[in-house]
């Protein structure tokens, strides 16, 4: 049985139902996307209505917590058709290395086959827990989501970096510029790393720990011109994360690595104190890149908050494949991904989603607190194209004779990108 069969059976069962069902359940049928997110009315209703007895599920739910998570994937609208590869990842499967001074837990290519381009890392720092000075050839972009972090690094003309970051401060280290990350008290930090390269490992970058345990200590003794007996201290074996001493203040730091070359240009940004790029009835968005944070060279990004009932409008974009992490709050987004094929699935606060370049998608809140998410792109600048602003800048007449819309309806489409609606 073809699936466009079995769709158009979806429908006429549908329609069928509507006759026979009380006035709720009928207008849920009638808007079945908007009912899926009402969590005032049963999912029972929902599956009624939508796909009739065809649908039932015998010996119940093969993972209730997972299948509550996602009801998108227990019963996709009847919009889904066609093989679309998965688009979403959650942190909360990726294997967590925990160690003293905090913890470290990765999603990249070889877990999520879909993502390409950029790889993720979800990281916690004990109050004095130390990421230790490293660097690697991606460039790092990162958010801090909770708690203070003192980060350093060093620019290639010897200046020196150091500051403090708070939640919705991100910092932005390019390929190869060593730097590192603590935790300040009291409680340490939490946060999202961003990578330029879905391969990346946050595994196997070059740590100044197991570079020198590497490193012939003859060569070392000559390399730093001291004595061999010096060197007895060098662990032998990569620290990674460890547990530190609470540093003092910044000030003494900078003063401290500060040299003749005098202080760098700023890796890091108040990204949430930024004025939005656009702030509507539905939400707002900030938008970083090279533009307005010269040190992000190749990582673009955008800060979406989005308030119950609004939506992330239809789009697309031109430049690069998306990244995305979920913040806070609830989402489904449907990828449709050319030739008929189109996959819709929730998303929530830890998980990943990904999106290839120019596939068009929006991202709905369906639950009743405010969804926050980041998009983020590999590229030095963001760029998207709106459904709406497209056909708001196309003639008229040549968009109403695709849709059959009249005047009234093309003129009510908004006539430039909104990005949240509603406006
Ligand atoms: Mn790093
Ligand atoms: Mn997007």
């Amino acid at each position: 049985m073809s699936k466009d069969f079995s769709e158009s059976e979806h429908k006429l069962s549908r329609r069928s139902l509507l006759g026979a069902l009380p006035a709720t359940a009928a207008g849920l049928a009638l808007d079945s996307l908007a009912a899926k997110a009402a969590p005032q009315h049963s999912k029972e209703d929902v599956i009624k209505a939508e796909h009739n007895q065809s649908v039932t599920n015998p010996i119940g739910p093969a993972n209730a917590a997972l299948s509550q998570e996602n009801p998108n994937s227990v019963l996709p609208p009847p919009t889904d058709h066609g093989e679309v590869p998965a688009f979403k990842y959650p942190f909360a499967f990726s294997h967590k290395r925990v160690q003293d001074g905090g913890w470290a837990r990765q999603v990249t290519v070889e877990d999520f086959p879909v993502s390409k381009s950029i790889a993720g890392v979800n990281m916690r720092l004990t109050s004095g827990g130390i990421r230790e000075l490293h660097w690697h050839k991606a460039a790092e972009w990162g958010i801090m989501l909770y708690g203070k972090a003192r980060i350093t690094a060093v620019d290639t003309g010897g200046e020196a970096f150091v500051d403090d970051v708070r939640e919705g401060d991100i910092w932005n280290f390019p390929s190869g510029i060593p730097h590192s990350i603590q935790g300040l008290a009291p409680d340490g930090c939490e946060f999202l790393l961003v990578f330029d390269d879905g391969a990346f490992s946050e595994y196997n970058t070059t740590s100044l720990t197991d570079l020198l345990a590497h490193t012939p200590t003859g060569a070392l003794a000559k390399s730093f011109g001291i004595s061999r007996d010096a060197l007895s201290t060098i662990p032998a074996f990569e620290r990674y994360i460890f547990q530190g001493k609470v540093p003092g203040l910044l000030e003494t730091d900078l003063r401290g690595a500060t040299g003749r070359m005098g202080r760098s240009r700023p890796f890091d940004f108040h990204f949430a104190q930024m004025e939005p790029n656009k702030r509507t009835r539905g939400g707002e968005v900030r938008i970083v890149d090279s533009k307005n944070f010269p040190a992000s060279t190749t990582i673009a990004a955008a800060l979406v908050t989005v308030h119950p009932g609004g939506i992330r409008e239809l789009h697309w974009h031109p430049n690069a494949d998306e990244w995305q992490y979920y913040i806070k709050g609830s989402a489904r987004m449907t990828i449709f991904a050319t030739g008929a094929r189109a996959r819709t699935m929730d998303l929530q606060k830890g998980d990943v989603g990904y999106i290839e370049k120019t596939l068009p998608h929006y991202i709905e809140n369906t639950g009743t607190t405010d969804l926050s998410f980041l998009e983020m792109f590999r590229s030095d600048h963001y760029e998207d194209i709106s459904l709406s602003n497209w056909l708001s800048h196309t003639p008229p007449e040549l968009v109403m004779q695709h849709l059959g819309f009249d005047k009234a309806t093309f003129d009510a489409i908004p006539k430039e990108e909104i990005v949240v609606m509603p406006q």
